[in-house]
């Protein structure tokens, strides 16, 4: 292992710890292949089944949507539910797993069995015929289960535990016992992790051996990224030759000694809300210091202004059924984009206003993919994510190295490049575009303007890129980078050195933001400083 060692977590029992000083930018571990994992049902035909690259590069879905095509995958015309990248990927399945699941998949066609299942299934048809690594089967099995809490609480989530236990026993017809194929689900249950595009996107379930150790924080030190390269098909800088499928970086420096931790939870939720799912999904109750925070804060708002506090109960409720109701088609639109706006319009209203509240984040996101669908309002999309890059981010992934700011940086810059080629009318171009790129300027924000912040958050994005782990999107970024015309190019050093331009730049995204001076100072002032203090040089363009 590659900087990390296991130790004595006290009340958590086992953890993983810093074994020597690192930074952001140390790769702490890397695992070459997962020793469990398994696609989500519906997500299977777009992931190849070996490498989990993707018919689709995530950071194009924007840019250039509909003209890009899918690359196609493979499908295994033996069970018709592996599909695979190319031949490489379906002959090294084949002979690791495949063999000995296809036939089963087949016999069960059209049903496909659940994910847990399939990952669990695959791990012991693997025990079965002698192909597992040395001391993996042990090294899982010893990891907690929590069986006999689970078997406690009953319920649903039991029921349908003891219904993949049997699924599995039944279909694999395997000699393990129910028993241990029972308490293998729990294991993964309580261990496993989301598999995830590098953009972040969910589309499984994985268990690694190591990382079963790593405790959760809610704003943890270190980070689980899976890098671009084993995420698309057919990408023209897939080139590395690193073939890790997932590594493990610091979020900032880290002391010799100190616990490495991860959050297995979104951020953005409340404190409540985190509190909950982790009691479900995991079944501890959090106590880090983000948790003990933001319960005293609501605790104490309660007391201070207790209206408030019930209002924010209400706006969360509404954000909530309304991400629901999208999870759920059919749905109206126009509905959902009007409640997120009049809630996100009541947030920002407060004399308090704080960007982190729940349900603000999660507001502004869902808002701004809305808006994004069909190029369907870009310049209020834009509007969304600089307040999620400028405010958000900012409070809520407090280290510059989180995936999830990089990647909304990315998005960002997609959505003003869509806007900037669109000031120039051409034959060809969306009419509809061209109306919104003119909305934008008509709100405040000059041509100039426009592009001071394209690049300005262009440089600052590359400047965390090259400072974090994440140095395979450094290829995505160079896209955005390229789409910036050779004469803005040119124009960039001095454009980002004049204090004039900065100003005036500043001034302005207050305007087109809606934001005082007092908010914009203590927001998003702070970030950009931030930003400020990362070395930038080297940045050719
Ligand atoms: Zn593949
Ligand atoms: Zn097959
Ligand atoms: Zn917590």
């Amino acid at each position: 292992m590659q900087g990390i060692q296991v130790g004595n977590a006290s009340s958590k029992g086992r953890g993983l710890f810093a074994s020597k000083a690192v930074a952001a930018g140390d790769t702490l571990y890397a695992a070459g292949e997962l020793a469990i994992a398994a696609i989500n049902t519906a997500e299977l035909p777009r992931f190849c089944y070996r490498c989990y690259a993707g018919s689709r590069p995530s950071t194009e879905q924007w840019y250039n949507v509909g003209q890009r095509r899918d690359a196609e995958l493979k499908v295994c015309t033996g069970c018709q539910v592996a599909r695979f990248c190319g031949a490489r990927c379906q002959k090294q399945a084949w002979k690791k797993y495949h063999k000995h699941e296809c036939k089963i998949f087949a016999k069960l066609k059209p049903k496909v069995l659940p994910e847990q299942v399939r990952a669990v299934m695959t791990f012991l048809l693997q025990r079965e015929n002698a192909l597992l690594a040395d001391g993996l089967w042990s090294k899982v099995m010893s990891a907690t289960s929590h069986v006999d809490d689970l078997k406690a609480a009953g319920g649903n989530t039991w029921m349908s535990l003891m219904l993949m236990a049997k699924a599995v026993h039944e279909y694999s017809q395997t000699k393990v016992d129910i028993a241990t194929i029972l308490n293998l689900i729990c294991i993964l249950k309580v261990n496993g992790l989301q598999l995830s595009t590098t953009y972040g996107d969910p589309i499984g379930v994985f268990l690694d051996p190591t990382l079963i150790m790593i405790n959760h924080n809610c704003n943890g030190n270190v980070m689980v990224h899976r890098p671009d390269y084993t995420n698309v098909i057919g990408w023209p800088h897939r080139v590395s030759q690193d073939t890790a499928m997932l590594k493990l970086f610091p979020l900032r420096d880290i002391a010799p000694g100190e616990e490495l931790t991860i959050s297995y939870v979104d951020a953005t939720e409340h404190v409540a809300a985190r509190q909950k799912n982790l009691q479900t999904d995991y079944l501890f109750t959090c106590v880090c210091e983000k948790c003990n925070k933001d319960k005293a804060a609501a605790k104490g708002l309660s007391g201070i202004d207790p209206n408030l506090a019930r209002q924010q109960a209400t706006w969360r409720e509404e954000v909530d059924v309304t991400l629901q109701l999208l999870k759920s088609p059919p749905f109206s639109v126009p509905l959902c984009i009007s409640t997120l706006k009049s809630v996100i319009a009541a947030m920002e209203s407060q004399p308090c206003f704080s960007a982190s509240t729940d349900p603000y984040p999660r507001a502004i996101h869902e808002l701004k993919l809305l808006h994004m669908d069909d190029h369907r309002s870009v310049d209020a999309a834009l509007i969304c994510a600089l307040k999620e890059h400028l405010l958000i981010g900012p409070a809520i992934y407090t280290s510059l190295y989180y995936p999830t700011r990089i990647v909304n940086a990315i998005y960002l810059l997609q959505v003003f490049a869509l806007l900037d080629d669109s000031f120039t009318p051409s034959p060809g171009r969306d009419p509809q575009l061209e109306h919104q790129a003119r909305e934008i300027e008509k709100m405040g924000l000059s041509r100039k303007s426009f592009k001071y912040w394209r690049l300005r958050i262009c440089v600052d994005t590359r400047a965390c890129l090259l400072k974090s782990g994440l140095t395979d999107l450094t290829n995505a970024l160079e896209m955005e980078q390229m789409s910036i015309g050779i004469n803005d190019r040119l124009a960039v050093q001095e454009m980002l050195s004049s204090e004039v331009v900065r100003r005036q730049g500043e001034e302005e995204m207050m305007k087109l933001l809606g934001m005082d001076v007092d908010r914009w100072e203590r927001l998003a002032k702070p970030a950009l400083k931030t930003y400020a203090s990362l070395q930038t040089g080297g940045w050719t363009m």
